[in-house]
Protein backbone atom coordinates (compact mmCIF):
# COMPACT_ATOMS: atom_id res chain seq x y z
CA UNK A 1 0.00 0.00 0.00
CA UNK A 2 0.98 3.36 -0.74
CA UNK A 3 1.54 5.51 2.28
CA UNK A 4 -0.10 8.80 2.54
CA UNK A 5 2.02 12.23 2.10
CA UNK A 6 1.14 15.07 3.76
CA UNK A 7 2.61 18.28 3.08
CA UNK A 8 3.16 20.76 5.64
CA UNK A 9 4.63 24.01 5.27
CA UNK A 10 6.36 25.68 8.04
CA UNK A 11 7.19 29.06 8.85
CA UNK A 12 8.43 30.35 12.44
CA UNK A 13 8.57 33.78 11.54
CA UNK A 14 10.40 36.17 13.79
CA UNK A 15 11.31 36.93 18.06
CA UNK A 16 10.23 33.66 19.75
CA UNK A 17 8.27 31.57 16.97
CA UNK A 18 11.82 29.93 15.45
CA UNK A 19 12.65 29.19 19.05
CA UNK A 20 8.78 27.23 19.47
CA UNK A 21 8.74 25.99 16.17
CA UNK A 22 11.82 23.69 16.20
CA UNK A 23 10.67 22.04 19.30
CA UNK A 24 7.46 21.15 17.41
CA UNK A 25 9.09 20.37 14.50
CA UNK A 26 11.47 18.21 16.43
CA UNK A 27 8.60 16.18 17.85
CA UNK A 28 6.87 15.46 14.55
CA UNK A 29 10.09 13.86 13.59
CA UNK A 30 10.14 11.92 16.80
CA UNK A 31 6.70 11.05 15.82
CA UNK A 32 7.26 9.71 11.90
CA UNK A 33 8.62 6.27 13.04
CA UNK A 34 5.53 5.47 14.60
CA UNK A 35 3.35 6.13 11.36
CA UNK A 36 3.36 3.12 9.40
CA UNK A 37 0.57 4.29 6.33
CA UNK A 38 1.67 8.22 6.72
CA UNK A 39 4.73 10.65 6.01
CA UNK A 40 4.99 14.03 6.94
CA UNK A 41 6.80 16.21 4.63
CA UNK A 42 7.73 19.26 6.12
CA UNK A 43 9.61 22.34 4.35
CA UNK A 44 10.33 25.38 5.84
CA UNK A 45 10.02 28.84 4.49
CA UNK A 46 11.20 32.50 5.53
CA UNK A 47 8.10 34.93 5.96
CA UNK A 48 7.62 37.49 8.52
CA UNK A 49 9.92 40.93 9.65
CA UNK A 50 13.06 38.90 8.95
CA UNK A 51 11.94 38.34 5.29
CA UNK A 52 10.69 41.61 4.76
CA UNK A 53 14.33 43.10 6.08
CA UNK A 54 16.05 41.07 3.52
CA UNK A 55 13.60 40.61 0.34
CA UNK A 56 11.50 43.90 0.95
CA UNK A 57 8.32 41.26 1.12
CA UNK A 58 7.06 39.91 4.53
CA UNK A 59 5.38 37.19 2.21
CA UNK A 60 7.20 35.98 -0.83
CA UNK A 61 4.64 35.04 -3.65
CA UNK A 62 6.35 31.70 -3.94
CA UNK A 63 6.13 31.11 0.27
CA UNK A 64 2.30 32.25 -0.22
CA UNK A 65 1.89 29.53 -3.19
CA UNK A 66 3.41 26.48 -1.08
CA UNK A 67 1.64 27.69 1.61
CA UNK A 68 -1.70 27.79 -0.55
CA UNK A 69 -0.90 24.18 -1.84
CA UNK A 70 0.18 22.45 1.43
CA UNK A 71 -2.06 20.36 3.20
CA UNK A 72 -1.23 22.34 6.59
CA UNK A 73 0.59 25.32 7.63
CA UNK A 74 2.41 25.56 10.90
CA UNK A 75 3.32 28.84 11.92
CA UNK A 76 5.56 29.93 15.04
CA UNK A 77 4.64 34.12 15.40
CA UNK A 78 5.27 37.10 13.02
CA UNK A 79 5.94 40.91 13.93
CA UNK A 80 8.07 43.09 15.76
CA UNK A 81 6.93 46.34 16.50
CA UNK A 82 10.19 47.87 16.22
CA UNK A 83 9.79 47.00 12.73
CA UNK A 84 7.43 48.96 10.78
CA UNK A 85 6.18 49.68 6.78
CA UNK A 86 6.90 53.08 6.06
CA UNK A 87 2.95 54.22 7.01
CA UNK A 88 3.58 52.97 10.69
CA UNK A 89 1.89 49.59 10.22
CA UNK A 90 2.97 46.30 11.91
CA UNK A 91 4.10 43.88 9.13
CA UNK A 92 1.45 40.62 10.16
CA UNK A 93 1.86 38.99 7.17
CA UNK A 94 -0.19 35.73 9.45
CA UNK A 95 -3.33 37.84 8.76
CA UNK A 96 -2.77 38.44 4.98
CA UNK A 97 -2.37 34.53 5.13
CA UNK A 98 -5.29 34.28 6.95
CA UNK A 99 -7.52 36.13 4.37
CA UNK A 100 -5.95 35.12 1.36
CA UNK A 101 -6.37 31.65 1.78
CA UNK A 102 -9.96 32.38 3.20
CA UNK A 103 -9.11 30.83 6.68
CA UNK A 104 -12.05 31.84 8.19
CA UNK A 105 -12.68 29.67 11.55
CA UNK A 106 -10.18 31.05 14.16
CA UNK A 107 -10.13 28.12 16.53
CA UNK A 108 -9.15 28.26 20.03
CA UNK A 109 -9.48 25.66 22.15
CA UNK A 110 -8.92 26.72 26.43
CA UNK A 111 -8.57 23.94 28.70
CA UNK A 112 -7.03 24.60 32.67
CA UNK A 113 -4.11 21.36 33.23
CA UNK A 114 -3.61 21.97 36.39
CA UNK A 115 -5.07 23.98 39.40
CA UNK A 116 -2.05 26.09 40.45
CA UNK A 117 -2.19 27.60 36.53
CA UNK A 118 -5.27 29.32 36.59
CA UNK A 119 -6.24 32.83 38.70
CA UNK A 120 -9.64 31.96 39.11
CA UNK A 121 -9.75 29.77 42.64
CA UNK A 122 -11.65 26.72 43.23
CA UNK A 123 -10.68 25.73 39.84
CA UNK A 124 -9.71 22.10 39.45
CA UNK A 125 -8.10 20.41 35.56
CA UNK A 126 -10.40 20.28 33.04
CA UNK A 127 -13.11 22.48 34.97
CA UNK A 128 -11.78 25.31 32.48
CA UNK A 129 -12.26 23.62 28.72
CA UNK A 130 -14.37 25.48 26.23
CA UNK A 131 -13.80 26.67 22.41
CA UNK A 132 -13.63 30.08 21.29
CA UNK A 133 -14.56 30.23 17.67
CA UNK A 134 -13.10 33.85 16.09
CA UNK A 135 -14.48 34.97 12.76
CA UNK A 136 -10.97 35.40 11.19
CA UNK A 137 -11.52 37.18 7.63
CA UNK A 138 -14.55 39.64 8.44
CA UNK A 139 -16.16 41.43 11.51
CA UNK A 140 -14.10 44.94 12.58
CA UNK A 141 -10.88 43.69 10.88
CA UNK A 142 -12.40 44.04 7.13
CA UNK A 143 -10.77 47.55 6.26
CA UNK A 144 -8.05 47.07 8.10
CA UNK A 145 -6.00 48.06 4.73
CA UNK A 146 -7.70 51.47 4.82
CA UNK A 147 -5.22 54.06 5.75
CA UNK A 148 -6.84 57.59 6.53
CA UNK A 149 -5.48 60.06 4.77
CA UNK A 150 -2.32 62.00 6.71
CA UNK A 151 -4.98 65.46 6.68
CA UNK A 152 -7.77 63.08 7.75
CA UNK A 153 -10.12 64.79 10.69
CA UNK A 154 -12.21 61.28 10.87
CA UNK A 155 -11.55 57.76 10.15
CA UNK A 156 -14.51 55.02 10.42
CA UNK A 157 -13.52 51.09 10.78
CA UNK A 158 -16.26 49.37 8.98
CA UNK A 159 -17.56 46.02 10.98
CA UNK A 160 -18.48 44.27 7.96
CA UNK A 161 -20.65 40.78 8.67
CA UNK A 162 -21.03 38.92 5.53
CA UNK A 163 -24.57 36.07 5.51
CA UNK A 164 -22.29 33.69 4.08
CA UNK A 165 -18.85 34.30 6.24
CA UNK A 166 -21.96 34.34 9.50
CA UNK A 167 -22.97 30.99 8.30
CA UNK A 168 -19.88 28.96 7.60
CA UNK A 169 -18.19 30.22 11.12
CA UNK A 170 -21.50 29.80 12.59
CA UNK A 171 -21.38 26.24 11.32
CA UNK A 172 -17.93 25.30 12.21
CA UNK A 173 -19.14 26.07 15.65
CA UNK A 174 -21.92 23.74 15.80
CA UNK A 175 -20.03 20.84 14.63
CA UNK A 176 -17.36 21.62 16.96
CA UNK A 177 -20.06 21.57 19.74
CA UNK A 178 -21.20 17.99 18.02
CA UNK A 179 -18.13 16.75 19.07
CA UNK A 180 -17.97 17.54 22.71
CA UNK A 181 -21.24 19.09 25.44
CA UNK A 182 -23.04 20.52 22.64
CA UNK A 183 -23.66 23.55 23.45
CA UNK A 184 -22.80 27.34 21.40
CA UNK A 185 -23.12 30.26 22.57
CA UNK A 186 -22.86 33.22 20.07
CA UNK A 187 -21.22 36.18 21.37
CA UNK A 188 -22.43 39.56 20.08
CA UNK A 189 -23.59 43.32 20.67
CA UNK A 190 -27.12 43.02 19.20
CA UNK A 191 -28.32 45.38 21.78
CA UNK A 192 -26.44 48.16 19.51
CA UNK A 193 -24.88 47.01 16.61
CA UNK A 194 -27.36 46.45 13.70
CA UNK A 195 -24.17 44.18 11.79
CA UNK A 196 -24.58 42.11 15.21
CA UNK A 197 -28.23 42.16 15.05
CA UNK A 198 -27.52 40.48 11.56
CA UNK A 199 -25.22 38.34 12.80
CA UNK A 200 -27.70 36.69 15.68
CA UNK A 201 -30.13 36.80 12.69
CA UNK A 202 -27.74 33.85 10.75
CA UNK A 203 -26.49 32.62 14.15
CA UNK A 204 -30.21 31.66 15.20
CA UNK A 205 -31.10 30.22 11.63
CA UNK A 206 -27.99 28.20 11.36
CA UNK A 207 -29.05 27.11 14.97
CA UNK A 208 -32.07 25.16 13.60
CA UNK A 209 -29.58 23.27 11.46
CA UNK A 210 -28.41 21.64 14.81
CA UNK A 211 -31.46 20.95 16.61
CA UNK A 212 -29.18 18.40 18.85
CA UNK A 213 -26.95 21.37 20.07
CA UNK A 214 -28.05 24.28 22.38
CA UNK A 215 -27.91 27.69 21.25
CA UNK A 216 -27.73 31.01 23.08
CA UNK A 217 -26.30 34.59 23.08
CA UNK A 218 -24.34 36.36 25.23
CA UNK A 219 -23.58 39.77 24.71
CA UNK A 220 -20.09 40.67 24.41
CA UNK A 221 -19.33 42.58 27.67
CA UNK A 222 -21.27 40.18 29.41
CA UNK A 223 -19.26 37.64 28.22
CA UNK A 224 -15.95 38.88 29.40
CA UNK A 225 -17.36 38.99 33.16
CA UNK A 226 -18.92 35.54 32.77
CA UNK A 227 -15.65 34.13 31.06
CA UNK A 228 -13.85 35.54 34.66
CA UNK A 229 -16.41 34.89 37.44
CA UNK A 230 -17.81 31.71 35.40
CA UNK A 231 -15.80 30.17 32.88
CA UNK A 232 -17.56 26.62 33.51
CA UNK A 233 -20.80 27.68 31.66
CA UNK A 234 -19.50 27.52 28.21
CA UNK A 235 -18.71 25.02 25.81
CA UNK A 236 -18.50 26.60 21.94
CA UNK A 237 -18.43 30.28 21.86
CA UNK A 238 -18.63 32.13 18.31
CA UNK A 239 -18.25 35.62 17.76
CA UNK A 240 -16.95 38.50 15.44
CA UNK A 241 -13.05 39.05 14.31
CA UNK A 242 -12.24 41.72 16.89
CA UNK A 243 -14.10 40.51 20.00
CA UNK A 244 -12.72 37.15 19.29
CA UNK A 245 -9.15 38.39 18.85
CA UNK A 246 -9.88 40.43 23.07
CA UNK A 247 -11.24 37.26 24.70
CA UNK A 248 -8.92 34.57 23.37
CA UNK A 249 -6.00 36.52 25.38
CA UNK A 250 -8.32 36.91 28.30
CA UNK A 251 -9.46 33.33 27.40
CA UNK A 252 -5.69 32.16 27.83
CA UNK A 253 -5.31 34.22 31.05
CA UNK A 254 -7.36 32.00 32.55
CA UNK A 255 -5.08 28.85 32.02
CA UNK A 256 -2.10 30.32 32.36
CA UNK A 257 -1.26 33.19 29.86
CA UNK A 258 -0.27 33.18 25.97
CA UNK A 259 1.87 30.74 26.38
CA UNK A 260 -0.34 27.58 26.89
CA UNK A 261 -3.27 28.77 24.21
CA UNK A 262 -2.76 26.91 21.11
CA UNK A 263 -5.08 27.77 17.85
CA UNK A 264 -6.18 27.08 14.57
CA UNK A 265 -7.48 29.27 11.58
CA UNK A 266 -9.30 26.93 9.43
CA UNK A 267 -10.50 26.81 5.74
CA UNK A 268 -12.50 24.73 3.43
CA UNK A 269 -9.57 23.76 1.89
CA UNK A 270 -6.23 23.88 4.45
CA UNK A 271 -5.61 25.54 7.74
CA UNK A 272 -2.62 27.37 9.85
CA UNK A 273 -1.53 26.31 13.26
CA UNK A 274 -0.17 28.84 15.20
CA UNK A 275 0.02 29.64 19.43
CA UNK A 276 -2.30 32.23 20.10
CA UNK A 277 0.55 34.15 21.28
CA UNK A 278 2.99 37.05 19.09
CA UNK A 279 6.77 37.08 18.93
CA UNK A 280 7.46 38.14 22.17
CA UNK A 281 10.37 40.21 21.39
CA UNK A 282 10.95 40.91 25.27
CA UNK A 283 12.39 37.01 26.20
CA UNK A 284 13.39 36.18 22.35
CA UNK A 285 16.83 34.73 21.70
CA UNK A 286 16.87 33.68 25.40
CA UNK A 287 15.70 30.54 25.64
CA UNK A 288 12.67 30.29 27.45
CA UNK A 289 9.82 30.50 25.76
CA UNK A 290 7.35 28.54 26.86
CA UNK A 291 6.44 25.94 23.35
CA UNK A 292 3.50 24.19 25.07
CA UNK A 293 1.01 26.30 23.14
CA UNK A 294 2.90 25.55 19.93
CA UNK A 295 2.85 21.75 21.13
CA UNK A 296 -0.88 21.74 21.04
CA UNK A 297 -0.83 23.97 17.66
CA UNK A 298 0.82 20.92 16.49
CA UNK A 299 -1.33 18.74 17.93
CA UNK A 300 -4.66 20.12 16.83
CA UNK A 301 -2.81 20.11 13.05
CA UNK A 302 -1.92 16.02 13.44
CA UNK A 303 -6.12 15.80 15.08
CA UNK A 304 -7.11 17.71 11.79
CA UNK A 305 -5.29 16.17 9.08
CA UNK A 306 -7.28 13.25 7.69
CA UNK A 307 -6.02 10.25 8.31
CA UNK A 308 -6.71 7.58 11.44
CA UNK A 309 -2.89 7.72 12.51
CA UNK A 310 -2.39 11.01 12.28
CA UNK A 311 -5.76 11.86 14.50
CA UNK A 312 -4.34 9.00 16.85
CA UNK A 313 -0.35 10.84 16.97
CA UNK A 314 -2.20 13.91 17.85
CA UNK A 315 -3.97 12.27 20.70
CA UNK A 316 -0.73 11.19 21.54
CA UNK A 317 0.77 13.88 21.79
CA UNK A 318 -2.43 16.14 23.51
CA UNK A 319 -2.17 13.19 26.34
CA UNK A 320 1.94 13.66 26.85
CA UNK A 321 1.67 17.37 27.40
CA UNK A 322 -1.52 16.23 29.95
CA UNK A 323 0.99 13.90 31.53
CA UNK A 324 3.55 16.58 31.95
CA UNK A 325 1.59 19.57 33.11
CA UNK A 326 0.04 17.02 36.04
CA UNK A 327 3.47 17.94 37.70
CA UNK A 328 3.11 21.76 38.96
CA UNK A 329 6.94 21.82 38.85
CA UNK A 330 7.20 21.62 35.18
CA UNK A 331 6.58 24.74 34.11
CA UNK A 332 8.72 27.38 32.34
CA UNK A 333 9.42 31.06 33.58
CA UNK A 334 6.17 32.62 32.39
CA UNK A 335 4.11 30.24 34.93
CA UNK A 336 6.89 30.47 37.71
CA UNK A 337 8.75 27.51 36.40
CA UNK A 338 12.37 26.90 35.50
CA UNK A 339 12.24 25.09 32.51
CA UNK A 340 13.99 25.98 29.88
CA UNK A 341 12.17 25.86 26.10
CA UNK A 342 13.79 23.16 25.49
CA UNK A 343 13.80 21.17 28.44
CA UNK A 344 10.11 21.51 28.94
CA UNK A 345 10.06 19.75 25.08
CA UNK A 346 12.35 17.00 26.42
CA UNK A 347 9.51 16.25 29.30
CA UNK A 348 7.00 16.11 26.84
CA UNK A 349 9.14 13.93 24.20
CA UNK A 350 9.45 11.57 27.45
CA UNK A 351 5.80 11.80 28.13
CA UNK A 352 5.05 11.30 24.50
CA UNK A 353 7.33 7.70 24.37
CA UNK A 354 4.71 6.06 26.77
CA UNK A 355 1.47 8.17 24.81
CA UNK A 356 2.35 7.23 21.27
CA UNK A 357 2.71 3.54 22.01
CA UNK A 358 4.26 0.77 19.31
P1 LIG B 1 3.10 38.58 22.61
O1 LIG B 1 2.12 37.48 22.62
O2 LIG B 1 4.25 38.43 21.71
O3 LIG B 1 3.67 38.83 24.10
C1 LIG B 1 2.83 39.26 25.18
C2 LIG B 1 3.50 38.83 26.50
O4 LIG B 1 3.35 37.42 26.68
C3 LIG B 1 4.97 39.13 26.56
O5 LIG B 1 5.33 39.53 27.86
C4 LIG B 1 5.62 37.79 26.22
O6 LIG B 1 6.90 37.61 26.79
C5 LIG B 1 4.62 36.80 26.80
N1 LIG B 1 4.61 35.57 26.02
C6 LIG B 1 3.99 35.36 24.83
N2 LIG B 1 4.21 34.12 24.41
C7 LIG B 1 4.97 33.51 25.34
C8 LIG B 1 5.53 32.21 25.45
N3 LIG B 1 5.34 31.26 24.52
N4 LIG B 1 6.28 31.94 26.53
C9 LIG B 1 6.47 32.85 27.49
N5 LIG B 1 5.97 34.11 27.44
C10 LIG B 1 5.22 34.43 26.36
O7 LIG B 1 2.29 39.91 22.27
P2 LIG B 1 2.81 41.38 21.92
O8 LIG B 1 3.99 41.72 22.79
O9 LIG B 1 1.60 42.22 21.98
O10 LIG B 1 3.28 41.30 20.42
C11 LIG B 1 4.65 41.13 19.99
C12 LIG B 1 4.66 41.05 18.48
O11 LIG B 1 3.98 39.85 18.05
C13 LIG B 1 3.96 42.21 17.78
O12 LIG B 1 4.72 42.58 16.68
C14 LIG B 1 2.62 41.64 17.36
O13 LIG B 1 2.08 42.26 16.22
C15 LIG B 1 3.01 40.20 17.07
N6 LIG B 1 1.89 39.23 17.18
C16 LIG B 1 1.91 38.20 16.31
C17 LIG B 1 0.95 37.22 16.41
C18 LIG B 1 1.01 36.07 15.44
O14 LIG B 1 2.01 35.86 14.79
N7 LIG B 1 -0.04 35.28 15.33
C19 LIG B 1 -0.02 37.27 17.42
C20 LIG B 1 0.02 38.32 18.32
C21 LIG B 1 1.01 39.32 18.22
Amino acid sequence: MTRRQFNIAVLPGDGIGPEVTSQAVRLLQEIEPHLNDVTLQLTQHSAGVGEYLSSGDALPDFVFEACRTSDAILLGAMGLPSVRYPDGREIVPQIDLRERLDLYGGVRPIRLYHENDTPLKDSSAGDIDFVLVRESTEGLFSRRNALPAADASQVCDTMTITRDGAERVCRLAFQIARTRRRRVTLVDKANVLSSMVFFRRVFDSVAEEFPDCEAGHVYVDAAALFLVRDPRRFDVLVTENMFGDILSDLAAGLIGGLGMAPSADIGDRTAVFQPVHGSAPDIAGQGIANPIAMILSTAMMLEWLPHEETKRAGQALRDAVVQVLSDPAKRTADMGGTLTTTQMTDAVSEALKRTIGG
